[in-house]
């Protein structure tokens, strides 16, 4: 049975991070302004903030396998903005690759960096298996060469997994990922991203020229291509499986700020939002936001499915994408929607509802389109293989 059931714990540490959350909004225009900024480790505030509320946040996410709190930790840090937050995460999606396909002694020696996955080039996104970036074996090292765009946390990150091919003749079989530490020679940090939305998040674009790095540090260790299949790409694509809910979530956190911003306007204007009357007794006001929040309960209710299958170990491909294509969809119509009802309230720059109009667009850009997450989950339910349906 799914019960979705919070623990009078886990309620306490969701209040708290709302309370957080609401210190890092302060924060939220100055660095979507300022977009060469960095928001800091630690806001100011952060001191005399009990770190006891952390703690638990942390444990208690562990404590309940998992996903499932963390989806909804995640949705409560970006309910008050997606870049700042009174303490900063300290690891990136690079962690989560490491995590899926890392060995034993990778695990061990890496995990204590910041990764983040550079996978993404010019003239390469959806279709990982056209990467160009090479890795060729010389000695005892890989020699690295080629050109990522988009790098979350690229400037912030200690490190990074960036997938490389090995032969290009081999396709997807011939893909692997490698860990290279920031400050090894030739490993360059050209620039940080200019973008419509989450401004003030750290992307970077890099740059690897003849960058040589220790054989041990192919991720899996596996050197072979396989004949048939796709090697090591599956691996790592597991990844996804885990973070696609939690992109979902992200943006849910966002569209959740802009509705309950948009529900205290509607009132402060005058207009009755009730839930137990029937549609065509409302105000149109509150019968489209009434609509708005049902979209919202959908994408949240896949995600925490999502979520749920993995902290029970059960398979969780395609619930994973169905959580990020609708979450990736739903914030989008909400937060329009709310921009709609709210008319120069929502465009204002002396608020930060069209801010979080362009923030939620992310989620269904990164880890995947909209489009990719549909064809996977068509590809899953019509029982078809990638050549079939592409
Ligand atoms: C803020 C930000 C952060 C990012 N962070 C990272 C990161 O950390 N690491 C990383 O590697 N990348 C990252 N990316 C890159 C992101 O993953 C890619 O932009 C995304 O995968 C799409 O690739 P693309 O931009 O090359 O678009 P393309 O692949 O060129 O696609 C263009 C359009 O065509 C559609 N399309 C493509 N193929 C098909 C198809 N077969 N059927 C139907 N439609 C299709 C796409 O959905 C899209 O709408 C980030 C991007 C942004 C904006």
């Amino acid at each position: 049975m799914i019960d979705f059931e919070l623990s009078k714990n886990d309620k306490k540490v969701l209040d708290a991070l709302r309370e957080e959350s609401l210190i890092a909004r302060k924060y939220a225009r100055f660095y979507d302004e300022n977009e060469h900024e960095f928001p800091p480790q630690q806001l100011p505030e952060a001191k005399d903030h009990p770190s006891f509320i952390r703690q638990m946040a942390d444990r208690t996410a562990e404590d309940s396998g998992g996903s499932v709190m963390s989806t909804l930790i995640a949705m409560g840090s970006t309910w008050g903005d997606y870049s700042v937050r009174l303490r900063r995460q300290e690891s990136g999606l690079g962690n989560s690759a490491l995590k899926a396909a890392g060995t034993p002694e990778q695990i061990e020696k890496w995990g204590k960096l910041t990764l983040a996955m550079a996978i993404t080039e010019p003239g390469c996104g959806s279709d990982p298996s056209q990467v160009r970036t090479t890795a060729v074996l010389d000695g005892d090292h890989w020699v690295i060469n080629g050109e990522k765009i988009f790098v979350t946390t690229g400037c912030r990150a200690e490190g990074v997994v960036v997938w490389a091919t090995l032969d290009r003749a081999a396709g997807r079989a011939g893909i692997k990922s490698f860990l290279i530490e920031k400050g090894t020679p030739g490993f360059i940090v050209a620039h940080k991203e200019k973008k419509l939305g989450i401004r003030a998040d750290d992307t970077a674009a890099y740059v690897f020229e003849d960058c040589r790095i220790p054989r041990g540090n192919l991720l899996g260790g596996n050197e072979e291509i396989p004949k048939e299949g796709s090697g090591g790409f599956r691996g790592v694509m597991k990844t996804f499986n885990m973070t696609r809910p939690m992109v979902a979530a992200l943006g849910l956190g966002m569209a959740e700020a802009a509705l309950d911003f948009t529900r205290d306007k509607l009132r402060e204007a005058g207009v009755e939002i009730a839930y137990d009357g029937h549609i065509i007794t409302q105000p149109a006001a509150a019968a489209r936001f009434i609509e708005l929040e049902a979209e919202f309960e959908a994408a949240k209710l896949t995600m925490l499915r999502a979520a749920w299958l993995s902290d029970k170990g059960e398979p969780n491909n395609m619930e994973a994408s169905v959580s990020k294509a609708k979450a990736g969809t739903a914030v989008r119509v909400i937060t329009q929607g709310c921009i709609a009802l709210l008319g120069p309230l929502g465009v204002s720059r002396e608020h930060l509802l069209e801010k979080w109009f362009r923030d939620v667009r992310i989620t269904d850009i990164y880890e995947g389109t909209g489009e990719i997450q549909r064809m996977i989950i068509a590809r899953t339910l019509l029982d078809y293989t990638r050549d079939e349906l592409n």
